[in-house]
């Protein structure tokens, strides 16, 4: 073949850690990289300058490379901000975004490769290759192309409940979007409370930055079950692991209800024994594809109707210091926590009035509040996102929804197209966080090198 076309879709971490292992694997590749953000590699999770913004993961495991955990302390080490953390510290993501620019440069430095700021709108097939549309109608000849979108906008359809018109000035900027949302929080009066449709990491990054801006109101966060993701906590070499807990669960049959049981009893009998429920969940991680991928499609839908949420905020933590804060709010009545369902919005002059309906009761509830923040997370449901790439993909049967409604799956292997990252969240479970993410990149450049040698 002559010089193989690659193109990535998607330039976040995984993007960018994909690049890296093509770029050693298969040096005489073309690399195109379509990302919509003016700067590449850094993706959503890093691209805030906020910060308060910090990682949810300890500093000396969040190495990008594959099998090296520590890759990421050992340049911070190097930094001149390094001496103020320790290995355990939860750093800002904004300094992990400069460690990812340091990889960025050695990839530049290395590949032929180019960034193309556009989204795309479609793969098809030509011939034995593909070709991406972008969202300008430019088209890009692929041999083999890696899907890496990373977390899926949540449809904004469905956000409000129908037949609420909320106009676009009551709905303030994302957290994801630093500047925008510091500027509108200047104009927050204090009298007043903010509404936060959502609870979780997304509020609290939300709260973190109305804090560092000045608000001083109150706010109030509504999600379906009101959980607010728990604290990690210093955990000493004792209580860190329950070694058994995997293997515990491979000899169980496969039913959510009897390991979320044995579960239960191994973290009480931790905690009993001085431990912390925190090295159970821990030392299941390197169990737990092999534990999904044992569960029928049932089971799967089960786990993520009744048990998603609670997974979540069990596993993807919050830094203690993160936690002091959003505690501080909470004991002076500054931010309520509320479980339920929101059933109307109106919009007046002045103020925004939701009703919403507790958890588990009838009666309609309504607080009046100046401005609303959506913080709801991921769209997992791929088959209602907005993004036409997979809307067509979907059509065209490219890719299938999987069995449990979220995320997708290829429909043939050895297409040429390959998928990382969240989008394969139904098929893997753990497929979001760099400690993941760092192996399946290296996975899927080898698995592109030798896609491309075989054809
Ligand atoms: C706020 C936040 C904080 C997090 N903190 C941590 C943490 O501390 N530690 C940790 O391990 N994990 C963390 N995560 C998990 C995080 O998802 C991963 O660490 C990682 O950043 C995911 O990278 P990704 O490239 O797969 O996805 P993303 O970062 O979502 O990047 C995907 C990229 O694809 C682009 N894209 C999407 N659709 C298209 C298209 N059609 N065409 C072209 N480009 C497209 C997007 O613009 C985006 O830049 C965090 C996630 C979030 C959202």
């Amino acid at each position: 073949m002559a010089t193989p076309r690659i193109v990535i879709i998607g330039g976040g971490f995984s993007g960018l850690m994909a690049a890296y292992h093509l770029s050693h694997h298969v040096p005489e590749a073309h690399l195109t990289v379509l990302e919509p953000y003016a700067e590449w590699g850094l993706g959503l999770a890093y691209s805030t300058p906020e910060p308060v913004h910090l990682l949810n993961v300890r500093a000396d495991r969040m190495g990008a490379l594959a099998g090296q955990p520590g890759h990421f302390w050992a340049w911070l080490s190097t930094q001149p901000e390094g001496g103020i953390y320790a290995a355990g510290s939860f750093v800002p993501r904004c300094i992990y975004a400069n460690y990812l620019r340091s990889l960025r440069v050695a990839i530049e430095a290395r590949a032929s490769l180019i960034h193309v700021v556009s989204e795309a709108v479609a793969v098809h097939p030509r011939g034995d290759t593909h070709v991406v549309t972008d969202a300008d109608g430019k088209q890009w000849p692929a041999d083999a192309v890696l899907i890496a979108t990373g977390n899926p906008v949540p449809s904004s359809e469905g956000l409000l409940p129908k037949g609420s018109h909320v106009p676009e000035y009551y709905l303030l900027p994302s957290a994801w979007n630093a500047q925008g949302l510091s500027e509108r929080i200047r104009s927050l009066r204090p009298d007043r409370p903010l509404f936060i449709l959502g609870t979780g990491l997304t509020m609290v990054d939300s709260v973190m930055s109305l804090q560092r801006h000045g608000y001083s109101g109150r706010i109030i966060a509504l999600s379906r079950h009101g959980h607010l993701p728990l604290p990690h906590v210093e955990l000493d070499a004792s209580m860190e692991m329950h070694p058994h807990i995997g293997e515990t669960l491979m000899s169980l049959p496969p039913r959510v209800r009897l390991w979320c049981r044995a579960f239960r009893h191994a973290a009480e009998q931790v905690t009993r024994q001085g431990g912390d429920w925190r090295g159970v969940v821990d030392a299941l991680r390197p169990y737990t594809v092999r534990l999904w991928q044992r569960l029928s499609a049932t089971e799967k839908k089960r786990f993520f109707r009744h048990l998603f949420s609670v997974w979540n905020i069990h596993r993807h933590r919050m830094a203690p210091e993160v936690h002091a804060v959003i505690d501080a709010w909470r004991a002076e009545g500054r931010l309520a926590l509320l479980a339920g369902r929101l059933t109307h919005v109106e919009a007046g002059p002045e103020d925004m009035r939701i009703h919403w309906v507790p958890r588990g009761k009838n009666e309609v509830q309504i607080h009046d509040v100046q401005a609303m923040l959506a913080c709801v997370g991921p769209g997992y449901d791929m088959r209602r996102s907005r993004s036409p790439l997979f809307q067509q993909l979907l059509k065209d049967g490219v890719l299938n929804a999987h069995d449990s409604g979220y995320g997708v799956v290829l429909h043939q292997a050895n297409s040429g197209i390959f998928m990382m990252g969240t989008p394969c969240i139904g098929a893997s479970l753990e497929t979001t966080a760099v400690p993941e993410l760092r192996d399946q990149a290296a996975n899927c450049a080898m698995a592109i090198k030798e896609y491309l040698h075989s054809t």
